[in-house]
């Protein structure tokens, strides 16, 4: 735990591909310095432009299901017939350092996560039209065009799990997409079990001082 007794918050991040949220997470982690994000574990092949710890933990099958077998994972799942996992030691010790933490993952691990962390913080970012989502996965052309298919179709399944999140942000224009995360993560720190850990000398001054004015 950190020393004020604080800890962070698990932000679960989810989107179906094309909706902006790796994007729209780089800000937040560039906007807010209190922020950190989870690197994952993938089987999935690197694509250009990434690189191995620092968009993901590229592994193979064999290593990643030793992890699994190890108990490694805080959540893991199947996307797009790849394995993606969250390291469960990293993400616990930054919480308990007093770090808020985000979590870009699918609806399954979200779903995980909440079930083992149940004060976690779910956000699920959609765009603003199926047109728009469909151009963004062609106009990305990372992938082969049977692969964007099939994300297009993963990513209406996605949508599907919309209503197990605690809030939903649309993708209507960056900067207020943005902004309604910030502000998500802000109320998050403003809520009073964090503030009376946070201000615990601060309100006992206040509580004391009133209490001694009274007598
Ligand atoms: P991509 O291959 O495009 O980077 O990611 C594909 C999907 O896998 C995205 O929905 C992304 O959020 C999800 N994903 C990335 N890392 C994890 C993880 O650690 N766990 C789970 N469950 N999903 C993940």
């Amino acid at each position: 735990m950190s020393q004020s007794g604080e800890t962070g918050t698990l932000f679960v991040i989810s989107a179906p591909s094309g909706a902006g949220k790796t994007s729209l997470v780089a800000e937040m982690l560039h906007a807010d310095q209190k922020l950190g994000v989870s690197v994952s574990h993938t089987t999935r092949p690197m694509r250009e432009g990434e690189k191995d710890g620092i968009n993901y933990h590229f592994v193979s099958r064999e290593e990643f299901e030793a992890m699994i077998g190890r108990g490694d994972f805080l959540e893991h799942a199947d996307v797009f017939g790849n394995y993606y996992g969250t390291s469960q030691v990293w993400v616990r010790e930054m919480v308990s350092s007093g770090r808020d933490v985000i979590l870009e993952i699918d609806w399954q691990g979200a779903a995980q996560v909440r079930r083992l962390i149940p004060e976690c913080v779910s956000i699920f970012i959609v765009p603003p039209s199926y047109e728009t989502l469909r151009d963004r996965l062609v106009g990305r052309g990372t992938d082969a065009t049977e692969v964007m298919e099939r994300r297009l179709s993963e990513a209406r399944k996605e949508c599907e799990h919309v209503g197990e999140f605690d809030y939903l942000v649309v993708n209507d224009g960056f900067q207020e997409a943005l902004t309604d995360l910030l502000a998500i993560v802000r109320s998050q720190r403003l809520r009073i079990a964090s503030q009376q850990a946070r201000h615990s000398r601060l309100l006992s001054g206040l509580i004391e001082t009133s209490e001694s004015k009274a007598r």
